[in-house]
């Protein structure tokens, strides 16, 4: 699943693209990506807004409309948005430029087309269909529960250590799913905790209880510094994330442990091992990141 840098990656490139552009016209073959209104309303409120802002919050990305309104799209499993210029034949988009947009078989799960103002279009490629396209009026989605619940945002200036480390002061639970839950900390998915976690070395399923505040100092910083890394490297596309012009991001190539299960731990020579923690895999080294 697109996590913070992957979505990051989209937003900051939808910005020089889309800014000031206006919906002509939108086509789906999957109307349930739609949530919140039936289609044909969606559509109808759709035409006509310009777009005015671009921004993420956690792993939503928030499109700023004229009238305030709010397009907000969640990529969630292997959804990932698409800029460029399609033609429909029978039945499939085809990309009119050569590259990654038309040989890529990741980037051709096409099933939700926004047509701008330049006949460029926004394309939603998700071979899964599990992502949602939503239309909310801007203060009803900023103050609604699921929003107003998100957890703070990692990369923010003023989310210091102190404020990091009190959101544990009430928390229980193990390490690695406190982290990836977005009511605590925005955006941090499977990818980066596994990766987090060892750089910080700790084990994934350490209790919140045991840790101290050199463990806290050393996520914090962790957290902060593989986040941005990765936006720098355009998301990891071990899987189906692609940027916005549909090639791969790099950091993948960063990874230490995730994905890397009974390969060389690149710290002590030890063997990545892979364990289940609520359904989700969980990479680390057991040498270097010892359960107290
Ligand atoms: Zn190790």
């Amino acid at each position: 699943m697109p996590e913070l840098p992957e979505v990051e990656t989209i937003v900051r490139d939808l910005r020089k693209e889309v800014l000031h552009r206006t919906f002509i016209d939108i086509w789906t073959d999957a109307k349930g990506i739609i949530k919140k209104d039936t289609f044909d309303s969606f559509k109808k409120k759709l035409i006509g807004k310009e777009i005015i802002g671009v921004r993420r919050r956690s792993k939503n990305i928030l499109i700023d409309l004229s009238d305030n309104y709010i397009l907000l799209i969640h990529q969630k499993i292997a959804g990932h948005l698409l800029f460029g210029k399609w033609k429909l034949e029978k039945g499939k988009w085809i990309s009119e430029k050569e590259g990654p947009l038309l040989i890529d078989p990741i980037n051709n799960y096409i099933h939700v087309v926004f047509v701008l103002d330049n006949k460029k279009q926004l394309a939603l490629s998700d071979a899964r269909k599990f992502a949602k396209v939503e239309l909310w009026k801007k203060d009803e989605l900023e103050s609604s529960k699921e929003f107003l619940a998100l957890g703070p945002e990692p990369l923010e200036k003023d989310f210091t250590f102190d404020k990091f480390e009190k959101l544990f002061e009430k928390k229980r639970g193990r390490i690695k799913q406190v982290l990836m839950d977005q009511n605590f900390i925005s955006g941090i998915g499977n990818i980066y905790a596994s990766e987090i976690l060892f750089e910080s070395r700790i084990h994934p399923e350490e209790e919140i209880k045991n840790l101290n505040n050199g463990d806290l100092k050393r996520i914090y910083s962790a957290t902060r510094k593989i986040l941005e890394k990765s936006i720098e490297l355009k998301g990891d596309s071990f899987s189906d994330f692609r940027t916005l012009y549909g090639e791969k991001g790099g950091a993948q190539d960063m990874n230490k442990v995730y994905q890397k299960e009974g390969q060389p731990c690149p710290k002590c020579g030890g063997v990545v091992k892979r364990i289940k923690q609520g359904g989700r895999s969980s990479f680390f080294c057991p040498k270097c990141q010892i359960k107290r």
